[in-house]
């Protein structure tokens, strides 16, 4: 090989070049990152809802030694707790060897994703097809949804408290459920229609059987037969729907995409793509220096409003409990404390450049993808994180063979969005967004790579086990 030039030498002295995993990772980590995602594609087929991933996530923190908190319980360095917030929403910590005082290190995810949920009363007959009305649930394309197959899952709480689980669709032996769509050839009308009323909110309904009761003559004797099958299986009412939170979601599991099998295409990424590392990397600690903390939130799609979102007190009621335990104020301890907000970002997709600007947009392998601000028209809604907290990371990240990139939430002015950054730094924690870079965002199928699934596993546990403070 030849001698470097002066001009070579200078620019990989002075250049900011983000790597690639290829250039990065040996073989032997490559094999790793894909070991990893083995897990991580179970979770995901186990976890279609945000109650199926705190369930999930709760059977895996036992395996772990996570027991229930119970508030006031005497901890020590090196305890496991998990807190259920109403079955949608978790929090696990280890106990640090240091004052929690000092702050706790926080990795906070959402679990829940875009979808169709089922109206109060959704059950109807129209010419003999029987349908579940829904309200979408989240940013979708609603052209996205339908004729794809479909499955149902949640709840249904009867008047005496007896909660109902439904899970019908994702087993091979299952029957599936769909929207149906207009053929081509009578489609001029609706093919003129600008896209988002391609497919109209109120047409999302979903088609669940076609044969009427026995031999009744009656009306409606297709709905009949559903509400017959239902009572059997399961003991319910058509008024049971009124009191329940029933999910429609795609059908099909996470699946390797690529002759390569570089890539992951599943439903429900956004954001079980950062809630399993943040459940993995809390796992993986013994005895961390500063308190760690994993935070699984519901509601982030549509606003992280209510008891079981990020703008709750929940959180900050926890650590309290926690702070209590050794006489500490909360407040003292959350403004010490490190978060990574961790949440999905938008990678660059060569079929539509124009979205992003390439010199500060995250690319698929490339690694994890710490965001200073997300936001929309003049950073509006975002907490932009501190040039501070940003040094700190890419050490902090640097020291620990973390693979990472900046990113961006698309061009200036074309768009944006927010995640619970902001949520978290309002209760006066140090906190930047960090996730994995995501094709199809939103999509009922949406695509992440392996190896940047493993850096945001790698990202955590970093954070989790860090060992200096801000
Ligand atoms: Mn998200
Ligand atoms: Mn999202």
């Amino acid at each position: 090989m030849s001698e470097k030039t002066k001009a070579e030498q200078l620019k990989e002295k002075l250049y900011y070049t983000p790597k690639t995993a290829a250039e990065t990772l040996s073989v032997e980590e490559t094999a790793q990152a894909d070991a990893y995602c083995v897990g991580y594609m179970q979770y995901l087929d186990n976890a279609k809802t945000e109650r199926e991933a705190v369930t999930e996530a709760i059977a895996q923190a036992e395996k772990n030694g996570f027991v229930a908190y119970k508030r006031g319980q005497a901890l020590k360095a090196g305890d496991r707790v998990y807190y259920n917030n109403r079955g949608k929403s978790l929090f696990l910590a280890v106990i640090g060897e240091k004052s929690i005082e000092e702050g706790v290190s926080i990795a906070a995810a959402h679990i829940d994703s875009p979808r169709l949920d089922l109206k109060p009363n959704p059950l109807y007959e129209d010419n003999d097809l029987a349908y579940l009305d829904t309200h979408y649930y989240g940013g979708i394309k609603k052209y996205q949804w339908v004729a794809i197959p479909l499955s149902l899952h949640g709840v249904l709480v009867k008047k005496d408290g007896t909660v109902v689980t439904v899970a019908i669709g994702d087993k091979p032996e299952d029957p599936v459920f769909c929207v149906t769509d207009l053929l081509p050839h009578l489609a001029a009308d609706q093919m003129k229609r600008p896209a988002p009323e391609l497919i109209k909110g109120e047409d999302l309904n979903v088609l669940i059987g076609s044969r009427p009761f026995l031999d009744d003559e009656g009306s409606e004797s297709v709905k009949l037969n559903i509400l017959n099958i239902l009572f059997e299986k399961y003991g319910i009412v058509e008024a049971d729907f009124l009191s329940a939170e029933l999910e429609v979601v795609p059908a099909f599991g996470a699946r390797d995409v690529g002759l390569d099998r570089s890539l992951i295409g599943a439903y429900g990424h956004d954001d079980r793509v950062c809630a399993y590392p943040a459940l993995t990397a809390i796992f993986a600690l013994e005895k961390p220096a500063y308190t760690a903390v994993t935070v699984l939130a519901d509601k982030e799609e549509i606003g992280s409003d209510g008891n079981t979102g990020m703008q709750s007190a929940a959180l900050s009621y926890f650590i309290a409990d926690l702070a209590a335990t050794f006489g500490v104020e909360v407040r003292h301890v959350l403004t010490n404390s490190l978060c990574l907000s961790a949440d999905v970002n938008v990678a660059f997709d060569p079929l539509y450049p124009e979205v992003v600007e390439k010199r500060n947009c995250a690319f698929l392998n490339r690694g994890v993808v710490l965001t200073k601000y997300t936001g929309a028209r003049g950073k509006s809604g975002t907490s932009d994180a501190s040039a501070e907290l940003m040094a700190f990371f890419r050490r902090h990240m640097d020291e620990n063979g973390v693979l990472w990139q900046i990113g961006e939430l698309g061009r200036v002015d074309v768009g944006g969005g927010g995640t619970v950054a902001k949520y978290i730094a309002n209760l006066d924690v140090n906190t930047v967004d960090l996730g994995v870079p995501m094709l199809s965002m939103h999509a009922p199928f949406e695509l992440v790579a392996k190896t940047d699934v493993y850096m945001a596993h790698k990202a955590f546990l970093a954070l989790l086990s860090r060992n200096e403070k801000l």
